[in-house]
């Protein structure tokens, strides 16, 4: 008999299942601790906190066969030992809130638990008064055995073996690469010569002499010496910078920066922020060309520098290996650097190559300078001076919209020659505005106590204590506050804070420059055809009308624009400058003539309170988040498909192509505006996680209305979702 085979049964979709825990905890860790180096950190880190003065790392086979670090520290209490490893336990942080002051290097309470999930950890620690210590061994977060009583000296030693034994590819990946002692070398001379007060060891195991090696010292000159040698410490000037002014972005910074004598192959930068070692390219960047500009022939500085701010203005909570931070008006303090670092420069003896340089001044654009402070017309580098490539305003002449883009390149343009670099340093350092009284005006009193008056108390405490999850859609942002989770409108959040700040910042803004002045004519007239169809070109003459005669009533109030907003309009009706309401951000451009129709319709001019009201909100909106114009890639791929664009935008191009090349390319992606696209977008996304939430946390006072006005909707809370969960 014949058996009726089943038909092929289609392809099911693959079972969902949970990750078994220990698989997540393995996931987690080989984040937090991505290489041996990595490790060291975090226990040299533990060793810190612990108030140490003495630290000796050890390390065997660039850190894979064998890591200890020993400190002499405080210790660790025997009942704290059975959850020394679990993941998120801590003594360093209890409340969410304690993360805005936090001045301990950890607070995740993963790096221990994390080593124990990739590796076998063994710790052996006594604290104060005890007459013996305690070892004990761990394993994926819990103690392999009871702690054992053994001697030891005081403090705490840490010892890894065999990191990455259960991650294959990590360990041969790194097998492979001989640097990992060379970058715990480096780790550990870092960590020296910033912690003066702490005496340093690091050493191959077996070798007899350590290859860092220093003594708690009260001198940072010779810290510096017994670390990177006479060669660099006598070539160093000792550097400072502060802002006192409350009203501006707070901070110290003491350092040292080599002179025109040093010479080396690459920069070595050593940054501490609040006495945690981060990274700050573009701080690095800035000093780099300030060397270049000033001292070519010296132009990869030593750099050590220590910056302190409020803890409140630094965000520690943005990088799994907390390498970099994330600062508040970054972009002002680095100003403020790369200007001390010029004046140190030019007036430090040995410089030479400065003031031949300085006899002919370049015409050639600057490259380095992002703001740009008051325009000081004596100045006559500032006359002839260009903007910055990444400022230009472009009209794309194949879009038949014309529409404007800022077009911001990823990385700021690489230096070209010495003298272009000094005029961006010129521009840097050019003098602050100086505090207008008129910031004294009552009307904007007014219209800042309106702002607190109104302010929803349980809002606010939403904003400055939420964590941003991520986007949910292009409009909302998903936020996690207590155990709730809500949805918040970015752009309506966006664009009150803007609101808010222009009028905190009034008549003391840094300005954004257009490269090229535009003419608002031209952005009024994009603006109302924008605004009606395009095709349409009856109203051509009113609309010209309009234009007009906004321009001649912006001209009119051009003076008070620019005083009070940096708004700047020359005599000719050209749009100039910009102020920056948030520092580290720039609106997009693609908004400027929907801002300047507005300026023109929507302001009213005669009452001063309702007029800078109106100014306000109109710069509010230009500056909030919105999504960009091209649709976003993730979801409407379809846009992209060159197909549907010819006869618009390709046409130009592809006009005389036959029909069935146009439908060999219907499944074509326009590869370029893709891109463009999903800059764009991941561009926003970076402001909104990055500028947006963390000047909200420290600014925004949410009115009453966003309460009821679909701004934030609860979405759920946790235990609602447990719920749910447990049923399943
Ligand atoms: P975190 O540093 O984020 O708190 P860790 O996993 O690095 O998390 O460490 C967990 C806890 O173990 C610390 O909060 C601290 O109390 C304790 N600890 C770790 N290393 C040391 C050390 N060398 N000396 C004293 N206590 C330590
Ligand atoms: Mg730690």
């Amino acid at each position: 008999m014949d058996v009726e085979t089943p038909p092929p049964c289609p392809k099911e979709p693959p079972k969902i299942h949970r990750l078994d825990q220990s698989v997540v905890n393995r996931i987690a860790a080989g984040e937090v601790i991505q290489r041996p180096v990595s490790a060291v950190k975090e226990l040299v880190e533990n060793s810190l906190d612990a108030s140490a003065t003495s630290i000796s790392v050890v390390v065997k086979d660039g850190g894979l066969k064998f890591i200890q670090v020993s400190d002499d520290g405080h210790g660790i209490r025997y009942e704290d030992l059975p959850i020394l490893c679990e993941r998120h336990t801590t003594s360093k942080l209890s409340a969410f809130e304690d993360l805005e002051t936090i001045k301990s290097m950890g607070f995740r309470g993963e790096a221990l638990a994390s080593m124990t999930y990739v590796g076998h950890v063994t710790v052996t620690t006594i604290t104060e008064g005890q007459l013996h210590g305690y070892r004990v061994s761990y394993r994926d977060g819990a103690m392999e055995n009871e702690p054992k009583a053994c001697a030891a000296v005081k403090g705490t030693q840490i010892m890894i073996e065999n990191l990455f034994f259960n991650m294959s590819a990590r360990r041969k990946t790194l097998q492979n690469s001989a640097d990992d002692y060379s970058k715990i070398v480096d780790l550990i001379s870092r960590f020296a010569i910033h912690h003066i007060n702490v005496g340093f060891s690091c050493r191959k195991h077996g070798a007899a002499r350590p290859d860092v090696h220093t003594v708690a010292t009260s001198s940072r000159i010779d810290a510096i010496r017994s670390v990177y040698g006479v060669v660099v410490a006598r070539d160093l000037l000792s550097i400072t910078a502060a802002e006192n002014d409350p009203s501006r972005p707070v901070f110290e910074m003491n350092g040292f920066i080599s002179n025109s004598n040093y010479s080396a192959k690459k920069i070595t930068m050593v940054l501490f922020i609040n006495d945690r070692l981060v990274e700050c390219t573009s701080l690095k960047r800035a000093i780099e060309v300030v060397y270049t500009a000033t001292l070519p022939k010296a132009s990869k500085p030593f750099i050590y520098m220590s910056i302190v701010l409020p803890p409140e203005h630094v965000d520690v909570n943005i990088h799994p290996t907390k390498k970099e931070v994330s600062l508040l008006y970054q972009e002002s303090i680095i100003e403020n650097i790369q200007a001390a670092v010029e004046l140190k420069l030019r007036n430090s003896d040995t410089v030479r190559t400065f003031h031949t340089q300085t006899t002919h001044p370049s015409t050639s654009a600057p490259l380095g300078a992002r703001r740009d402070n008051q325009i000081n017309s004596s100045d006559p580098v500032s006359k002839s001076q260009k903007v910055p490539v990444h400022k230009v305003v472009r009209t794309d002449t194949l879009d038949p919209m014309g529409r404007l883009h800022a077009y911001l390149p990823a990385k700021p343009p690489r230096q070209q020659g010495g003298n272009s670099c000094l005029t961006a340093v010129r521009c840097a350092v050019r003098r602050r505005r100086n505090p207008k009284e008129s910031a004294d005006l009552t009307s904007i009193q007014e219209l800042l106590s309106e702002i607190d008056s109104n302010c929803h108390s349980g809002l606010l405490d939403i904003v400055k204590h939420c964590t941003f999850i991520g986007m949910a859609d292009d409009l909302f942002a998903l936020l996690q506050y207590n155990t709730h989770l809500y949805l918040v409108n970015v752009v309506n959040l966006s664009k009150e804070l803007m609101y808010q700040q222009v009028l905190r910042r009034f008549a003391h803004f840094n300005a954004i420059q257009l490269s090229e002045p535009a003419p608002l004519p031209e952005l009024i007239m994009m603006a109302l055809k924008e605004d009606v169809d395009p095709e349409c070109s009856e109203n051509d003459d009113l609309k010209e009308k309009i234009a007009e005669m906004n321009t001649e009533l912006l001209k009119q109030k051009a003076e008070m624009l620019d005083e009070y907003f940096s708004i700047h309009i020359d005599q000719k009706g050209n749009l100039s400058r910009l102020p920056v309401i948030l520092d580290q951000y720039t609106p997009d451009m693609d908004h400027v003539p929907e801002f300047v129709l507005c300026l023109g319709n929507d302001v009213d001019w005669e009452e001063e309170k309702n007029c800078f009201r109106t100014i306000s909100a109109a710069l509010g909106n230009f500056y909030a988040m919105h999504s960009p114009l091209l649709p976003n890639p993730g979801e409407n791929l379809q846009f992209y498909k060159k197909e549907k664009q010819l006869g618009t935008r390709e046409d130009k191009r592809d006009g005389c192509k036959s029909l069935e090349d146009n439908s060999a390319m219907e499944n074509e992606i326009d590869e370029e505006l893709i891109s463009e696209a999903a800059t764009a977008w991941a561009q926003r996304e970076w402001n909104i996680q990055h500028v947006l939430f963390p000047s909200m946390r420290l600014f925004l006072k949410p009115p009453n209305s966003m309460a009821t006005n679909g701004t934030f909707v609860q979405v759920t809370s946790m235990e609602k979702l447990y719920k749910i969960f447990e049923r399943c």
